[in-house]
């Protein structure tokens, strides 16, 4: 065993040692320091400067109460966080979600695979996130513009449009950005760039609810260039019913594949003349309902309660997972594998345990890390900070240029640095060490602040 090596299992102890708790953090810290090992043994000075252990630090950490009236008069109260997690390459950037797990564990996952997803975008963005247990199910739209009033009572004195730029993610849309923006400005006065994935009324960028699902569908479109292959007449399985997975079935649907599966928290829908698009967003986008309706409105489809897409037995080409975090452990990786597919794109963050991505790997499955594969959503954001700034709003076309130069990118990125660190096609480790290798740069360059 290496000194390096060695090195990098003391950062790992201690990290656990500190917050044994903090489960879903420590996996995907887990999972980055399992591959930076040949790119710190070329890069020896970090290792010597304690850099894993000052970026697995996040520089600041908010948290605050959040009080709140139901329809009934009655009080309830939630927690809500921003974590700042590292500014090197820019204003902190990262989106908040409201789901009744949101705990700091989970939060500093996100932030922290947000740095290099960030990075990896190549645009002048730090890694935050934030968020509230806040459970949005249910919930009348009344509700949901006071809780998001009083969210921003308290997160508005630490944000800023140079500062910390929240957006959507999980339980949060452009509904909730327009309800968050509107207190900012009560509090603030007039700053359209302190938020993105506002509506596109008030200076919101067009394209961008399409872009995490659409970048994600770009990424693996470069990928299958690659290997002078394309998603005409490919079957594909996707989890998830949110934005990403909506806008990444249009854009694969769009390209010649047949989507057969979607699903939500309490099951999933088989449909094997592929999934009714238009069903779908009205079902999901417009009656805020669930895949019970679809199912009802398309007997055709099968609907699998209390099942995810992952205990599916069928033949597909390529996997997209856009839930949420760890719906597939290496069991589901297995099943994934028998059914033929040959690519895994991960829509969500982290949805995939460590011992699933590296089953993926080791059976020769192109596993595209969510920090590589859906980083359009933020990168399509920090366009619309450029709008904003510019005091324009630029053409649908042109956005969605930008973003598939982006994805495409970012392939490439990905695939080189796995290529030079002599891990082809582990694009994990790629992706990791194409997104650090910015930031371990900018960190030193600024002093290790
Ligand atoms: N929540 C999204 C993500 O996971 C987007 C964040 C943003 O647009 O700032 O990357």
């Amino acid at each position: 065993m290496t000194k390096t090596h060695d090195s990098i299992k003391a950062v790992q102890e201690a990290i656990h040692n500190k917050d044994p708790h903090q489960t879903e953090f420590l996996q995907a810290v887990d999972e980055f320091l399992s591959t930076v090992e040949p790119f710190l043994e070329k890069n020896p000075e970090y290792e010597e400067n304690h850099l894993l252990s000052i970026l697995t630090e996040p520089e600041r950490i908010l948290q605050f109460r959040v009080p709140w009236q139901d329809d009934k008069g009655n009080w309830c109260v939630n927690r809500g966080y921003r974590i700042q997690f590292n500014s090197a390459l820019g204003p902190y950037k990262g989106g908040l979600r409201f789901h009744p797990s949101v705990n700091l564990s989970i939060l500093k996952f996100l932030a922290f695979e947000q740095i290099f997803k960030n990075s990896l975008t190549g645009l002048p963005i730090g890694g935050g996130k934030g968020g509230s247990d806040f459970d949005p199910k249910g919930k009348s739209d009344a509700e949901i513009m006071r809780f998001c009033q009083s969210f921003m009572t308290e997160l508005s004195k630490y944000i800023g449009p140079s500062l910390d730029i929240p957006a959507g993610d999980i339980g949060v849309g452009a509904r909730e950005i327009g309800y968050l923006y509107g207190m900012y400005k009560r509090l603030k006065q007039y700053d359209a760039g302190v938020l993105t994935g506002k509506p596109l009324d008030f200076w919101g960028s067009k394209g961008r609810t399409e872009a995490t699902g659409y970048g994600a569908v770009y990424f693996v479109k470069h990928l299958l260039a690659d290997k002078n292959e394309n998603l005409t007449g490919k079957t594909v399985a996707v989890s998830g019913s949110g934005n990403v997975a909506i806008y990444a079935i249009e854009k694969l649907q769009e390209l010649g594949a047949k989507v057969v599966t979607c699903s939500d928290s309490n099951g999933y829908i088989y449909d094997e003349e592929g999934i009714d698009l238009a069903l779908l967003k009205q079902v999901k986008e417009v009656d805020r309902d669930r895949l019970t309706a679809y199912a009802q409105k398309r007997p055709q489809a099968e609907y699998h309660k209390d099942d995810t897409v992952w205990d599916l037995k069928a033949t597909y080409d390529l996997a997209f997972p856009c839930a949420t975090q760890n719906e597939i452990d290496k069991e589901k990786a297995q099943i994934m594998v028998e059914n033929g597919t040959k690519v895994v794109a991960e829509g969500a963050n982290m949805p995939c345990s460590l011992d699933a991505a590296e089953y993926f790997i080791d059976k020769g499955v192109a596993y595209c890390p969510g920090k590589a594969a859906n980083a359009g959503g933020v990168a399509v954001s920090a366009l619309e900070m450029s709008q904003n700034s510019q005091r324009l709003q630029w053409e649908k076309e042109d956005v969605d240029s930008q973003l598939n130069t982006i994805m495409k990118n970012i392939y490439e990125s990905t695939r080189d640095a796995a290529r030079e660190y002599g891990a082809e096609n582990n694009f994990m480790l790629g992706a990791n060490i194409a997104g650090f290798d910015k930031v371990a740069k900018a960190m030193t360059e600024q002093g290790l602040v």
